[in-house]
């Protein structure tokens, strides 16, 4: 286990490990118990229960990336979420059913209101919720105590730094550098760095506290970002290419069914099971777009939603993709 130093005594090494496995044991429980529940109400009590709040805190952000269309706001009013506001919201999404909460922004890490910083408001979800996660741009330290930490890197060195403001080193030295026991890297396609995923997916092997690469497709908001969509013959090859590397071995976590889907876009979109908030406090159900863009199905690159939606139509590559994004360690 990564949390074992070296110069520790070997008893404390096996009571350090002992507790690990315990609480390893404990999350494995309680997600099972949470998603049997989860599907009773959805299936049998035919009750509208979403799964996963994006939570986003702050519009506030210390880059400023291409594709975003989020830290653009960040002067408007209602954009950096209080601490009474954000708790009386997760209040919001408990009392709603949601399972899953994963903070993100603008920059989570920057979050902080009066004495309060993302480390609280973590603590307290993870009193609430089965599992709460963070997505970063990993230019903070990642060490905050979230079940999940998402870290987006967009490209090898060089095209990440044009796309992410020349912040590939530091997100590199701190995935190097993080303790944390579940950290993702989280790869959106689009025409400037499709052709890159196999060789940043080969560099990241080199890196042993990555666990995994979550991959979605660049989605035109409309908001002020850069026009980055894939041209549909990119789509396609783009995401073949992604199938390629799961299939020689690399920890790529969306599965093979629902990325095959994703070239035509002709899956079956459940956007209830998602909550969206944002940071003025709006709380929406639905397609992470709504208030956000122009919701166009048809351009859709949110393989999040693709995995959520299989999973409660049952399909075993979701359920897999869901257990391994969030549980499994
Ligand atoms: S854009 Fe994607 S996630 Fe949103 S409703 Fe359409 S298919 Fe679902």
């Amino acid at each position: 286990m990564s949390d074992i130093k070296k110069d520790v005594p070997r008893n404390q090494k096996i009571g350090v490990y002992l507790n690990e496995r315990q609480k390893v044991k404990g999350l494995y429980l309680r997600w099972s118990a949470s998603m049997i529940d989860f599907y009773f109400r959805r299936k049998v009590l035919q009750q509208a229960v979403p799964l996963v709040a994006s939570f986003k805190l702050t519009y506030r952000c210390n880059l400023k990336c291409k594709a975003c269309p989020f830290y653009r706001r960040a002067g408007e009013p209602g954009s950096h979420m209080g601490w009474d506001k954000a708790i009386a919201t997760l209040y919001l999404l408990k009392g709603m059913g949601c399972r899953v909460v994963i903070f993100e922004g603008g920059e989570p890490m920057l979050w902080q209101d009066r004495r309060h910083d993302i480390h609280d408001m973590v603590m307290h979800a993870k009193r609430m919720f089965t599992c709460v996660a963070v997505t970063t741009n990993g230019t903070f330290p990642l060490d905050v105590n979230a079940d999940v930490i998402w870290v987006s890197l967009d490209g090898t060195r060089q095209t990440h730094n044009r796309l992410r403001s020349n912040s590939f080193d530091k997100a590199w030295s701190n995935l190097k550098h993080t303790r944390h026991q579940k950290v993702l890297v989280h790869y959106t396609m689009n025409r400037m760095n499709w052709q890159e995923i196999g060789d940043l997916a080969g560099e990241l092997s080199n890196l042993s506290s990555v666990r995994g690469m979550s991959v979605q497709l660049f989605y035109p908001y409309g908001q002020g970002e850069e026009d980055l969509m894939l041209s549909p013959e990119e789509r396609r090859q783009a995401i073949e290419k992604v199938i390629d590397l799961k299939h020689m071995g690399y920890p790529i976590i969306n599965s093979e069914k629902r990325l095959r889907a994703m070239i035509e876009n002709n899956w079956v979109c459940h956007d209830g099971l998602l909550v969206n908030v944002d940071p003025d406090g709006t709380v929406v159900t639905g397609c992470y777009v709504k208030n956000r863009g122009k919701v166009d199905c048809k351009n859709c690159g949110f393989t999040p939603v693709a995995e959520a939606s299989g999973a409660l139509d049952m399909e075993p590559g979701s359920i897999i993709a869901g257990w391994r994004a969030f549980v499994s360690r």
